[in-house]
């Protein structure tokens, strides 16, 4: 698949288009776990169940800095104290399942998408029978800068809130937030200089008046960039939380 993306041949395709590509791929092609490279007797693709639960939180997980703890609670004591956003995930970005959601991006590695999205939605609703998190009225994916997403041919945060759109039967919202400038990746640098380097980089597009919101990416670690955007929704008074397929545990906290 990625030699295709490289050829460019795929950027003449739209996403979803590219997806039914690799379900049918998949349908064809022996099943394999990605991971373990085991077949896969399962309806589902990409990573089998047992490499899927060993990758999958097995304690309870503070929902502010991604730390384990003890009780069955939202937040840590330390997040408690000083609030932070609650970030939903199925899984650590340290425990295995990080280089499989980092392919979705980089190498197109799409097969993985369906299999964590039931995975985040198992966690989503078990949260909710908890009572420590809403359901959102809408949902809003990480937006990539206009140039990035030509150069790249698709989004995979649009694509991982699409497929939770449909499993949870919550609307997907476009063009509400757009990347207004390009940054350089935020991979290897500073706190300090993250924060910096995503000053202004976003901007609301449209009136709106929805109190709770998911943003989706497809993983969250510094928190930097969801931060950023929350910032600009929670000035309309707007509840954010944030969903994604991995993340790491909060510097200095894990
Ligand atoms: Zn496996
Ligand atoms: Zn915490």
């Amino acid at each position: 698949m990625l030699s295709l993306v490289n050829r460019g041949i795929l950027k003449r395709i739209s996403p979803i288009k590219i997806m039914f590509l690799n379900r049918w791929l998949a349908a064809i092609l022996p099943n394999r776990c990605l991971m373990c490279h085991q077949h896969i007797e399962a309806e589902h693709h990409g990573i089998c169940t047992v490499c899927l639960h060993a990758c999958r939180y097995q304690t309870e997980i503070c929902l502010g800095c991604g730390s384990k703890i003890l009780l069955q609670m939202p937040f840590c004591g330390r997040c408690m104290l000083s609030p932070r956003l609650k970030v939903i995930a199925p899984c650590s970005y340290h425990q295995g399942m990080g280089h499989w959601v980092g392919q979705i991006k980089y190498q197109a590695q799409f097969a993985v998408i369906d299999v964590l999205v039931d995975a985040l939605v198992q966690r989503i609703l078990y949260l909710e029978f908890l009572g420590f998190i809403e359901l959102p009225q809408v949902l809003v994916a990480v937006p990539l800068h206009r140039k990035r997403l030509q150069q790249r041919g698709f989004n995979q945060a649009w694509l991982i809130a699409h497929a939770l759109s449909k499993r949870l039967d919550i609307p997907l919202v476009d063009n509400l937030l757009l990347r207004t400038i390009d940054t350089q990746p935020q991979a290897g640098l500073s706190g300090k200089l993250r924060r910096k380097n995503l000053n202004n980089a976003f901007e609301l597009s449209a009136e709106f008046n929805w109190q709770r919101v998911a943003l989706i990416d497809d993983v969250v670690t510094t928190g930097t960039t969801v931060d950023e955007i929350a910032r600009l929704l929670q000035r309309k008074h707007t509840q954010v939380q944030v969903w994604c397929l991995a993340r790491a545990e909060a510097p200095g906290l894990s």
